[in-house]
């Protein structure tokens, strides 16, 4: 354990104070570990003490991550299903849009063969050519739109991936190594942490409520 790599406590820099939003601040490294409190209160005053020791805090949280590694994977999972009936739906569109497309010319030769054998006037050829070329130009943009879709539904499937991914690489490396990849691990899952009244909450990056 090395203290040129920074603070050996694993949240530090992650927790804020959930009074005031300020940074918590270590302290009191005296007593096993020391306590956060409100960086706030310790600077001006304002606020509140809100302290919270570590050796609860750490601990707590970490439970909490690996715990998540189970549940959460369960609730990603079933939300990944319902994303994957989605995609498959939307693949179904987009091979039917392809088609569609593709029949385009054969239609086209086909009211063409029928003006030329006087079966249609030139207005209603020149009615279903017109037709036609809506159906192709609509046709391309709906296949373009469901293209994007799919894209983007497929770019949420590997935030999620990545963050189980990071989840578990957590949980099975987490007693073995550094203390500096300790940290970059968990940063690459915890966005921060709020701390009130000796309570905790872990906000997560990948699942932001807004996506
Ligand atoms: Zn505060």
């Amino acid at each position: 354990m090395s203290r040129a790599i920074g603070s050996p406590h694993i949240l530090g820099g992650h927790v804020r104070c959930g009074y005031c939003g300020y940074s918590m601040t270590r302290r009191g490294t005296w007593f096993r570990g020391g306590y956060y409190g409100c960086g706030n209160n310790q600077s001006t005053g304002n606020c509140r003490p809100n302290t919270y020791a570590i050796r609860h805090l750490e601990p707590a949280v970490l439970e909490y991550l690996f715990r998540m590694v189970e549940d959460k994977c369960a609730f990603e999972n079933v939300q990944r299903n319902l994303e994957e009936d989605k995609g498959r739906g939307i693949e179904q569109e987009i091979s039917q849009l392809e088609k569609t497309i593709a029949d385009i010319p054969q239609g086209a030769e086909k009211v063409f063969a029928l003006y030329e054998t006087g079966r249609i006037t030139q207005d209603e050829f020149s009615e279903r050519r017109a037709a036609l070329h809506e159906m192709a130009e609509s046709g391309q943009r709906a296949l373009a739109q469901r293209k994007k879709e799919l894209e983007k539904l497929r770019g949420s499937e590997l935030g999620r991936e990545t963050f189980a991914e990071a989840l578990r690489t957590l949980k099975d490396r987490f007693k073995t190594c550094a203390i500096a990849e300790q940290k970059a691990v968990l940063a690459s899952i915890v966005d921060h942490i709020t701390s009130k009244d000796k309570t905790f909450k872990v906000h997560v990056r990948y699942l932001a409520p807004t996506e």
